[in-house]
Formats: C-alpha cells, sequence, structure tokens
C-alpha cells in the first residue's frame, strides 16, 4: 500500500527521515540521533544521492531523536534549516526539553528506561544568516524552493512542532503522530507531549488540509482515517 509512490525514506535507530525533491536537490526532513550520522551518509550513499544535493533542512521539532546531526550537517554542506522559531532557545543549546507529560505508566517505563542509556543532548546549532525561521503556517515558503506542499504548525507533542504537508496528501508528521511502541497502546498518540488537546487539534488540521498518508518519525507509515476514527470516538 505505501510502495511505489513512497517518498524516499531512510530509517536511522528508531527514526525515519525523508527525503523531498526541490530547486536544486533535496529538502531533508529531520536528522536522527548525532550518532547516526555516519548511517545515514552511508545509506544516502547507496541510494544514489550525494550529500551536497542536500539544500535544505526543516526540523519538525528540536528533540535529539530530530535534530541530533543537524550541527554537522549543515556545518559540511551549508544547506538551509527551517525550523520553527520555538525550537531556538533548545536547538542552540542542543538540549531536548524533558518537561513532558507521559502518555501512560507504559511510555513512562519505558523512556525512563531508555533514558538511562540516552543523555538527550546533541551539538547545539546556531542559526546561519541565511536559514529560515518561521512563526505559524506557511503556505508559499516551500512552494517557492520547488516542493509541492506546505508546512502546518502542529503543535502538542512540543510547542515547536511542525509538519511537512504535501499536495498530494503526505505528511511528515515528525512526532505529531506516532505509530511506534505498540505494546504501549498508544494509538498513533506521541508517547510523550506537552498538551493532548493540542495535538488531537493539529490532527483535525492534518485531516482539513488533506492528509492523507501519515508518515510518522517513529514507525510505519498509515492512512490518516485511523486518526479521524480516533477523533470521532472522543466526540462520542
Ligand atoms: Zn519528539
Ligand atoms: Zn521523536
Amino acid at each position: 500500500m505505501f510502495g511505489e509512490n513512497s517518498p524516499l525514506s531512510i530509517r536511522l535507530g528508531f527514526t525515519n527521515v525523508f527525503l523531498t525533491e526541490c530547486d536544486g536537490g533535496y529538502l531533508l526532513v529531520d536528522t536522527s540521533y548525532t550518532d547516526q550520522y555516519d548511517h545515514f551518509k552511508t545509506e544516502l550513499r547507496s541510494m544514489g544521492i550525494d550529500l551536497h544535493q542536500i539544500k535544505y533542512v526543516l526540523l519538525t521539532h528540536h528533540h535529539d531523536d530530530h535534530a541530533g546531526f543537524v550541527r554537522p550537517l549543515i556545518q559540511e554542506i551549508g544547506a538551509r534549516l527551517i525550523v520553527h522559531e520555538n525550537a531556538l532557545p533548545n536547538l542552540e543549546k542542543g538540549v531536548h526539553y524533558m518537561d513532558m507529560l507521559y502518555l501512560n505508566t507504559c511510555t513512562r517505563v519505558t523512556l525512563t528506561l531508555f533514558s538511562l542509556i540516552r543523555e538527550h543532548t546533541y551539538p547545539g546549532y546556531s542559526l546561519k544568516d541565511d536559514d529560515i525561521v518561521i512563526q505559524g503556517d506557511e503556505q508559499a515558503l516551500l512552494k517557492e524552493i520547488g516542493v509541492d506542499g506546505e508546512i502546518l504548525y502542529t503543535l502538542g507533542h512540543t510547542d515547536d512542532s511542525i509538519t511537512v504537508l504535501m499536495s498530494n496528501g503526505d505528511a511528515f508528521v515528525g512526532d505529531a503522530a506516532m505509530n511506534f511502541l505498540g505494546f504501549c497502546r498508544i494509538r498513533y498518540r506521541p508517547i510523550v507531549y506537552e498538551s493532548l488537546d493540542d495535538v488531537y487539534q493539529s490532527w483535525e488540521r492534518l485531516i482539513e488540509r488533506g492528509a492523507i498518508t501519515v508518515y510518522s518519525s517513529h514507525g510505519d507509515a498509515f492512512d490518516a482515517d485511523k486518526l479521524s476514527q480516533i477523533l470521532q470516538r472522543l466526540d462520542g
């Protein structure tokens, strides 16, 4: 179902990153953990893509499993960063803001154990002059760089969470929805969040704006209908 016309994606540890064509090369959505950088370069080579073809790097939010190798990557190739303004304080310091709510006891236990082996820090990134900081939805920006899509501000997991929504309905949502840790019965919700109400509102906006297939950073792609079904149950 998500075969032939699937977007280019690379699974790096627990994180999926995505590539979509833009003027002069590719837009990369997210970087994984810092220690996945070499793995990323190897995978990219195997896809026949040169690192320097990446012209833009969009971070769905500042967490370490998304922004981990943004600094070494941009230092190496000089691509332009696209990020929400609320990401900047943490991104500059290279810290993963941890004051979040757990979805349930299962995600709390799992993540607490995981944090024993992960420090949740990464090389901090300071903006360059040509980087692009957005404040909310951005309907024109991607089209200006040759990407047939728009950016939606999909807060809830964090207050800097953004989604790339392509005109064909592919939605690169970062952690605004997940298909991960099935044993915790998360039902596509983020395993940690700042506001679950905002998560649900972001899902509604995604659906309203035409999302068809959800490409989460964690787990396999799934139909946006799944999110509609959950929202309907909440209403009922
Ligand atoms: Zn996150
Ligand atoms: Zn994540």
